[in-house]
């Protein structure tokens, strides 16, 4: 299909009008297009032609509006670091609609209703980290939003000094969060509580439409998709940076690209906000911040859904959900077909490991993978060989115990453990280069990122080790 051809529905706004607010996008000056995203046109059913449609920046820049299109911004609240704040929005987005399953909107693209004095933009750098990203971790095999374009221009924006502003066109199955759940549940109308149910599970979860306990199911795949997600995120050293319940989604997507980071060397307690002093939302809190995102949640449920049976889920969440699609992960990258009870040691025991031996993430695990019994390219990598060495010792008896081959084991680990991640380093450097209106490297990102488990020999660097001076870069919230 061509994207002259291209119609959008606006389901949402079946809903009265306080969920939404009519938006007109305020297009960018000058625009020019930094890049497509074929496979995410694909998606809704553009094809590779649409790259050179006369009107595909117009589409991106608000000013070509598919037929059936009517802008709107969604109403949310959500608690930010732990405080609630009653009435957040979509601030500087406008949804166009939705087709295939797929719902459209341009980031960016002006002051909404919703806007809080802030200028209704995005900078250049943070839509193409947003775009570049949601690529790489869906190429990692964990749910999250797509973004199908990214357009630049002359408009100019003041953050910490002026910038260009850009606009990305996101795409989601879903763009509801908690804190869509929560506008209504504080703003004491709790009507409007089943009709966003009834809304979320005609898009998200259909097979329940006609269950009588169809809100408490929903809770409960929330849940149980909440889970998994984070179980994924913690496998593959992803760090969101701000786990407020405004960007937590209803279904377990990974949603709203801000401060995010890959974990360089393996830290813990790694915090990639750098707004975030106390590190609520660090690397080891992510899954007890997504516990309390959930009990905050079930809070807003609470005048359709049985408090005591959300309470039932969420013990179960710390009890046994996560641990387990946690073990899970793990396993897997392990390489570890059996489960055996004492593999919790087996990963706690590796934790401490990779913490002490200050080794980069996905290089260990991509190194583990070849691993034969020969421990010297482990140790190569390690600053601390010792720590490494005790590991492998348990690592070697563990998998005496499994049936299966070494090269079985090889092969599902490498396809379980990437060889390129998108490091903060090297977005900044695709970032600079835009900033000079080179944008090759965004292409080339765009490429390693859907690529991520290929031995890509021209792109070797992209799986070295990042430079000790680019580790750990702080980054701040909204920009
Ligand atoms: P974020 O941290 O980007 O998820 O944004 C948190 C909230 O602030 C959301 O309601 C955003 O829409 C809003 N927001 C962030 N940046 C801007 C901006 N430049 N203009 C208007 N609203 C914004
Ligand atoms: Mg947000």
């Amino acid at each position: 299909m061509t994207l002259e051809n291209l119609t959008l529905e606006t389901p949402y706004l079946s809903l009265d009008d306080e969920f939404y607010d009519f938006t007109d996008p305020i297009p960018l000056n000058e625009p020019y297009l930094i890049s497509f995203n074929s496979r995410a046109a694909e998606l809704i059913g553009l094809d590779s032609k649409s790259h050179n449609s006369p009107h595909l920046i117009a589409l991106l820049n608000g000013t070509y509006k598919p037929e059936g299109s009517r802008p709107f911004s969604m109403c949310y609240a959500g608690y930010q670091f732990g405080n609630y704040a009653p009435r957040l929005g979509d601030g500087r987005t406008s949804n166009l609609g939705s087709t295939l399953g797929w719902n459209l909107q341009l980031k960016g693209s002006g002051e909404t209703l919703y806007s809080r004095m802030a200028d209704g933009r995005s900078a250049l750098r943070s839509s193409i980290r947003e775009y570049l990203m949601g690529e790489a971790i869906h190429h990692l095999g964990i749910p999250t939003t797509r973004a199908l374009g990214i357009i630049g221009s002359k408009t100019k924006i003041i953050r910490d000094q002026m910038e260009n502003a850009a606009i990305v066109m996101r795409m989601s199955t879903s763009w509801v969060r908690f804190g869509t759940f929560e506008y209504f549940y504080y703003a004491k109308e709790h009507d409007k509580l089943e009709t966003l149910a009834e809304y979320v599970i005609n898009e998200s979860y259909p097979h329940l439409q006609n269950d009588d306990d169809r809100f408490y199911k929903m809770f409960c795949e929330i849940l149980e998709r909440t889970a998994r997600l984070i179980a994924k995120w913690q496998g593959i050293g992803f760090c969101h940076g701000v786990m407020n319940t405004d960007n937590m989604s209803v279904e377990g997507l990974t949603i709203d690209y801000g401060p995010f980071a890959m974990l360089d060397d393996f830290n813990y307690g790694h915090v990639c906000n750098h707004k975030d002093r106390v590190g609520r939302y660090s690397y080891a809190e992510q899954p007890n911040i997504s516990y309390w995102n959930l009990t905050k949640f079930s809070e807003a449920l609470s005048p359709i859904v049985s408090k005591e049976r959300m309470q039932k889920k969420l013990d179960d969440f710390g009890n046994f959900l996560y641990p387990d699609a946690y073990i899970e992960v793990m396993r897997k990258k392990l390489g570890l077909a059996q489960e055996l009870d004492n593999d919790v040691e087996l990963i706690e025991e590796l934790l401490v490991a990779l913490q002490d031996a200050y080794v980069d993430h996905t290089i260990f695990f991509r190194t583990l993978s070849h691993y034969d019994g020969d421990r010297s390219p482990l140790y190569d990598i390690s600053m601390n060989p010792v720590v490494v060495d005790n590991w492998l010792k348990l690592y070697d008896e563990r998998l005496l115990q499994e049936s299966q081959t070494q090269s079985e084991r090889q092969k599902t680990m490498l396809s379980t453990n990437p060889k390129y991640v998108l490091k903060n380093y090297m977005l900044q450097e695709a970032i600079r280069l835009a900033e000079e209106d080179d944008f090759s490297m965004i292409e080339t990102l765009l490429y390693i990122a859907a690529h991520p488990y290929e031995e890509l020999p021209e792109f070797e660097d992209f799986a070295k080790e990042t430079p000790e001076e680019h580790k750990n870069i702080g980054l701040s919230c909204s920009s």
